[in-house]
């Protein structure tokens, strides 16, 4: 595939002039590294998702000069860190200029009396957290992708943090950030003007506004974090139960308990219990007994967490749970970052093992609903099954957002065995994504609790989930960026621009 012929010459020559030649990629290999995530897709249509060209800006000025550059030529410009999101942000639907940011990954400042950090958005908070360590702090946005998704990308996913429930979430932990606007316009985002004020009352609240806009309003290129103690001490008890309902019960419990160290609590269903089961490297013990599992974590002082911990167990065993252990509680809990490094186990219907990857579709729920809904998911899933011998159903876990446990992030995995998908299979499988994601609506969710609802799918019901606040999310676009050339096509925003939108 090649460059659109409109790009090669004079565009090239702009951006080679704004950020060096060897920072502007064009060879194939470099494209086509950067036209997937790890989600399934249809592999026979790739080619449609392939950038023009790679640019990889060493500076916000750079980053803007760039954005000058493709606003002036109305070319289409996708932000990208570390291509580890899973609804397709990253990747263009129109072709264009791809933005990788990994080389701002400097650390600019550490904050000590404060407790802030400056940084670059192209690093991660495992590469960042080694540095903070030496000071005794650290930056608790712990995804499952904590290795390898990087600062900028939390921004424009608005992240889910395992450990969320102690310390926040992506939104949380971001005091403030350098963004360039799709004009090439710099403007600095947090509460008030400040780099690191937590708490403003002074204007609009726009440092929520430009997170999690998968890459539609701009680029951030700097941000500004907050840092807490390192933890002195980790406990992660794992239980197994005999039904989901005791689990579910017990999980509710545990998350309402009010323990101040308590940072999250994670069910597992018993679908998700057979998948680790079958899989000769899950940590999980395999009796035919266990169906269900969960594991609560806590982080803080030593002497607070002792305290807090005798009482989750406390609460976990009048729930029937049946403590694993504490080689099983501290090996699980620390796989949680490579749990899904290594999928590739599907099994078809006949139970033949095949080489499938691994997509998940999740929602935010409250805890009334969830024994609900995952009855209606798994429904879903098992008629896809049958239609199609190309998908296999992985199982659900929910995940506490807050210490109030009043919602959960509620996932469904999914295998799919991407090389047999045709058109055929593919269309019903973005059939079943639009049906999973309408459970969430009718349950009182939202499509989407972390990864985002901008993919092929559940992106049709996303005006139905907000309303006239979809109508403003218009507005936004079509006043943030009026020539549409920030990832264009991505959550249907491309309406701000056609005629009869509201003016
Ligand atoms: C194994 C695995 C486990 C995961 N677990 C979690 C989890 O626990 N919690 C969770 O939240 N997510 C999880 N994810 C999803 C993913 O890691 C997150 O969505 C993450 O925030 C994406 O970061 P990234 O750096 O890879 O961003 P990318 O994938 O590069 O980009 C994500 C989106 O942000 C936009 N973007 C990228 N950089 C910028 C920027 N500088 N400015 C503005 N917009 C930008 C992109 O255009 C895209 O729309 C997981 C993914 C994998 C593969």
């Amino acid at each position: 595939m090649t460059i659109a012929p409109e790009l090669s010459g004079r565009v090239l020559t702009e951006l080679a002039g704004a950020i060096g030649g060897e920072h502007v990629l064009t060879s194939k290999t470099a494209r086509y590294n950067r036209a997937r995530v790890p989600a399934p897709f249809p592999v026979h249509r790739w080619p449609e998702r392939v950038p023009d060209l790679v640019v990889l800006p060493g500076s916000t000025e750079e980053v803007a000069e760039v954005v000058r550059i493709a606003n002036a030529h109305r070319i289409p410009i996708v932000p990208r860190d570390g291509g580890t999101g899973l609804t397709d942000g990253a990747v263009p639907e129109r072709r264009g200029i791809v933005v990788d940011v990994k080389r701002l990954n400097q650390i600019k400042e550490i904050d000590l009396e404060n407790r802030t950090c400056t940084v670059g958005t192209g690093i991660n908070a495992l590469k960042l957290n080694e540095v903070l360590a030496k000071h005794g702090l650290i930056y608790p946005d712990d995804p499952a992708s904590y290795p390898c998704s990087l600062v900028g990308g939390r921004i424009g996913t608005s992240g889910w943090s395992l450990v969320g429930s102690r310390y926040g979430h992506s939104r949380d932990l971001v005091l403030s950030f350098d963004f360039v606007l799709p004009t090439g316009k710099v403007i600095h985002l947090g509460d008030g003007g400040g780099r690191k004020v937590s708490k403003s009352s002074s204007g609009y609240q726009l440092k929520h506004l430009f997170m999690g806009h998968q890459g539609t309003l701009g680029i951030a290129t700097e941000a500004t974090l907050k840092l807490f103690p390192k933890p002195e001490a980790e406990l992660s008890p794992f239980w197994s139960f005999p039904d989901y309902d005791s689990a579910y019960r017990c999980v509710g419990q545990l998350a309402r308990a009010g323990v101040a160290t308590f940072a999250g609590a994670v069910l597992f269903d018993e679908w998700k219990v057979d998948y680790l089961r079958r899989d000769d490297e899950a940590y999980i013990p395999q009796p035919a007994d266990v169906r269900a599992l969960v594991c609560a974590v806590a982080y803080g002082n030593e002497d607070e967490v002792r305290a807090g911990g005798k009482r989750l167990l406390r609460i976990a065993r009048d729930a029937g749970a049946r403590y694993l252990g504490d080689e099983i509680s501290q090996g699980d809990w620390a796989a949680r970052h490579d749990r899904y490094a290594t999928p590739l186990h599907g099994r078809t219907r006949s139970g033949q093992v095949a080489p499938m990857s691994w997509h998940c579709e999740d929602a935010a729920i409250n805890y009334t609903e969830l024994a609900g809904v995952r009855v209606e998911w798994h429904a879903i899933v098992e008629r896809l099954r049958a239609r199609f011998d190309v998908f296999d159903d992985w199982g659900m876990f929910f995940y506490t957002s807050a210490n109030t446990g009043v919602d959960y992030l509620t996932e469904i995995d999914i295998g799919i065995w991407e090389q047999e998908l045709d058109d055929e299979a593919w269309a019903a499988w973005v059939d079943a994504k639009r049906e999973i994601a309408a459970v969430a609506l009718r349950a009182g969710g939202s499509i989407s609790a972390c990864h985002g609802s901008c993919r092929e799918g559940e992106v049709d019901l996303v005006p139905l989930e907000l309303g006239g606040g979809y109508d403003v999310m218009l507005d936004v676009k079509r006043a943030v960026d009026p020539n549409n050339i920030m990832n264009p096509g991505k959550y249907g925003l491309q309406r701000a621009y056609e005629q009869g939108v509201r003016a």
